[in-house]
């Protein structure tokens, strides 16, 4: 099963400040990893050990981002897989990949002499969709069955602290048995960026790019309702490609506006006009 976390042991070298805006995620998200950071107090006065968060939200709105900074502030190993993965023509393979992926996140910790893990998992809802609700398709419930099986396995007394974090997009599908104490019990919101977000976004993906002096960010900000972390990252990518393309030494605020035209094109965004 080469590949079943295809991140794995890559150190994730992404902090919280490389994140523009989502303020209110990266805050509950903090609040949270403290009691990974200070395992022994938590462990001391017995509190039972965070196992799981979930990050819900629209996609390209940082989440795997957020996992990786999550993996930077605690110091943690830092895997990745996304639900599909998982889900496989024969019964019993899923399960066997997440009994690995845990055993690999423990695995890849102790080769880096760290104390914890952050194994990430992308589109949960794939794999942790209601039970008995994909056809009844056998595959799917013993994939989810072994990731809680996995899940209430972690203990304080583990050397190695594994967190789960999951995204998804669709909360509404998950199993219920996933939102249960003891498994993802933290949830954190991780909507659009709004307008002071955007802002951050575009400073962040333009700092390394030659940005012409009679460029206003925040005009960009304004004329970018709707637009995911990503899409502002196409928009800055795409100035700099029409600024290539035009020979020019500098992205203008006419590149910009184009290449915000090309990314609601591409994506055909669903917005409304803002004001
Ligand atoms: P998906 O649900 O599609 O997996 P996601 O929410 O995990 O999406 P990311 O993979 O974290 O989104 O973001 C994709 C890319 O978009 C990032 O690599 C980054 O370039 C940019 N991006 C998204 N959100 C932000 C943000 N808040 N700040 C800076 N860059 C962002």
């Amino acid at each position: 099963f080469a590949g079943v976390a295809k991140r794995s042991g890559e150190e994730p070298l992404i902090s919280f400040d490389d994140i523009g805006g989502q303020d209110i995620a990266k805050g509950e998200l903090c609040e949270a990893l403290e009691f990974i950071k200070d395992f022994e107090r938590i462990k001391s006065l017995g509190i039972r050990p965070l196992k799981g968060i979930l990050l819900n939200g629209p996609p390209g709105t940082g989440k795997t981002l957020l996992a990786k900074a999550a993996a930077q502030f605690t110091e943690s190993a830092f895997l990745a897989a996304s639900g599909s993965e998982f889900v496989e023509m024969y019964v019993g393979v899923g399960a066997q990949r997440v009994r690995q992926l845990f055993k690999q996140a423990a695995n890849t910790a102790r080769r880096d002499n760290k104390k914890s893990a952050v194994i990430f998992i992308d589109e949960i809802e794939v794999l942790g969709g209601k039970r008995g609700q994909n056809s009844g398709h056998l595959e799917y419930d013993q994939t989810l069955n072994e990731l809680l099986v996995q899940m209430d396995g972690i203990s304080a007394n583990d050397t190695i602290r594994i967190l789960v974090i999951g995204a998804t997009n669709r909360v509404d599908i998950l199993d219920p048995a996933l939102l249960r104490p003891g498994r993802f019990d933290r949830q954190v919101k991780v909507d659009l960026p709004d307008k002071k977000g955007r802002l951050k976004i575009l400073e962040l993906h333009t700092r390394n790019k030659p940005v012409a002096e009679e460029v206003v960010l925040n005009d960009v900000a304004n004329d970018t309702f709707g637009f995911s972390g990503a899409h502002l990252e196409s928009v800055a990518n795409e100035a700099a490609i029409l600024a290539f393309r035009e020979k020019s030494n500098v992205i203008t605020a006419q590149h910009l506006r184009s290449a915000v035209e090309k990314v609601i094109m591409g994506e055909k965004l669903d917005r409304i006009p803002s004001s």
